[in-house]
């Protein structure tokens, strides 16, 4: 069942939304000049973006994190690869899992020309938004979760 975000951080997570799915738009438009019109199975470079994961309800994470610790066998081992309900970047609404090896190496290439960023040396299909990368680059990458400060 759908949950939605709480009132407080709703205006964050459209904040975050609308800039991750502006820097997609943008990423097609830029290349095909589609006007912004974000067609079904868009292509830049003839590669085609399909997003697996993004927004999940706090819920969502719960479970998530549950089933990890039940597959990985301890809280440790699992936090290398789901994050908490309260650090996850997809709780907050600033993460994205790409679909498809194509998209992600064209991203590994040229996502930070858009702000878009791998975080985690484990996680190639995981970007999050990071406006500062269009102007310095992206920040080195943690090897996985578990590194990240924000998840402590
Ligand atoms: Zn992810």
């Amino acid at each position: 069942m759908f949950t939605s975000p709480p009132r407080t951080g709703r205006r964050a997570l459209q904040i975050a939304v609308a800039g991750l799915l502006l820097t997609a738009v943008a990423v097609v438009g830029v290349v095909t000049g589609a006007d912004g019109v974000l067609p079904e199975g868009a292509s830049a470079f003839g590669v085609a973006f399909a997003v697996n994961r993004g927004w999940r309800s706090t819920e969502l994470q719960a479970r998530l994190l549950r089933e990890a610790i039940a597959e990985y066998g301890s809280e440790a081992e699992a936090a290398r690869w789901v994050a908490s309900v309260g650090t996850s970047a997809h709780v907050s609404g600033d993460a994205v899992d790409i679909d498809g090896s194509d998209a992600v190496s064209w991203l590994s290439g040229s996502g930070a020309a858009y702000g878009l960023c791998q975080v985690y040396g484990n996680e190639p299909w995981h970007y999050e938004l990071r406006p500062a990368a269009v102007q310095q680059g992206c920040p080195a990458q943690y090897a996985d979760p578990s590194e990240d400060p924000r998840m402590g």
